[in-house]
């Protein structure tokens, strides 16, 4: 097995696009980082196929289908070189505050329209890897409203009694675990009614979770230990035995997401805002990882990920 550890040295999205400037590199590369030199089948998951000019040929007698490194992963059927793709994944585990189009395309010399796609399509795989994993301990919840243009940004968080008036903005439940994970979603609204289920779904029943004093998360004390911090204008720590509950690990996430927003989008349409809160939502649960690690870490999603066309233009 082929060790890449120089690339590990890498440190900008040039330096990367011109590492990987064939496709026989990538190819290589990818392939290392899907099967770790243990090529397996994506149709049967056999072991050990034949080799073949463009690609591989499975020795299951009951299957022996033909697949290339790049079957059943998120490049198949793709255009795009390997190349771009992977300079896009670089740069998106990379950018702190986010990636625009418009610069992606200048930087790496390809249309805005593609640069967009792969940008939204990177951002869809990435968003996997949060989904099946359950928040425990102490959770810090809030909601905030986020979306539409730059110009209407600044509106008071207060909004969330004021909700249906704002055409373009849409409210955003966000979940923390103290020292841990953050999951962020896109709701209809901030009722209980949606609030709950979301809770079900994506915290342990049991765990703490610490809010203001919102309505919304009113009914949560029957499956969890509720812990409201904040009442009316005022932003209380409280403070029981040596814990200490606030919301202080939310808000700062938001803050981030909404500098992000207006440093590197000018707008955002409703349908794809999961997208952009979900990019966020990666590079804060592997910010302790190097940026290698990230592009590691964001090929390995790629290749066990497929997205349908609607899937990404978020029509199912
Ligand atoms: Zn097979």
């Amino acid at each position: 097995m082929k060790a890449f550890k120089p690339l590990s040295k890498f440190k900008g999205i040039g330096e990367i696009y011109r590492y990987f400037n064939t496709e026989k590199k990538c190819k290589d590369y990818y392939e290392q980082a899907r099967w770790g030199g243990n090529v397996t089948c994506p149709h049967c998951g056999s072991e050990n196929p034949y080799r073949t000019n463009r690609g591989f040929k499975c020795s299951n007698k009951e299957c022996h289908k033909k697949f290339s490194i790049i079957s059943g992963s998120i490049f198949e059927n793709t255009k795009i070189s390997l190349s771009i793709w992977f300079a896009v994944i670089y740069k998106m585990g990379i950018a702190k505050k986010g990636v625009n189009s418009h610069e992606l395309s200048r930087e790496i010399g390809i249309s805005q329209p593609t640069a967009w796609f792969l940008l939204q399509r990177v951002r869809t795989f990435l968003s996997v890897e949060i989904m099946n994993v359950m928040l425990n301990g102490i959770i810090e919840a809030d909601e905030t409203y986020f979306g539409g243009r730059v110009t209407n940004m600044k509106v008071n968080k207060r909004t969330k009694d004021s909700q249906g008036r704002s055409l373009t903005k849409k409210p955003v439940v966000g979940m923390i675990e103290r020292n841990g994970k953050v999951k962020a979603f896109v709701t209809e609204d901030t009722t209980a009614k949606v609030i709950n289920p979301l809770f079900k779904e994506h915290v342990v029943e049991g765990s703490t979770v610490v809010t203001d004093g919102y309505t919304g998360y009113v009914n949560i004390q029957e499956k969890y230990n509720h812990k409201s911090v904040k009442h009316g204008k005022y932003k209380f720590i409280l403070k029981e035995g040596d814990n200490k509950f606030h919301t202080q690990n939310i808000e700062g996430f938001w803050s981030l997401l909404k500098r992000s927003y207006v440093g590197i989008h000018h707008y955002m349409s409703p349908k794809h805002l999961q997208k952009y809160v979900s990019e966020h939502v990666y590079r804060h649960n592997n910010r302790k990882l190097t940026k290698f690690g990230l592009f590691e870490n964001s090929l390995a999603l790629a290749a066990s990920t497929r997205i349908t066309y609607n899937q990404l233009i978020g029509k199912s």
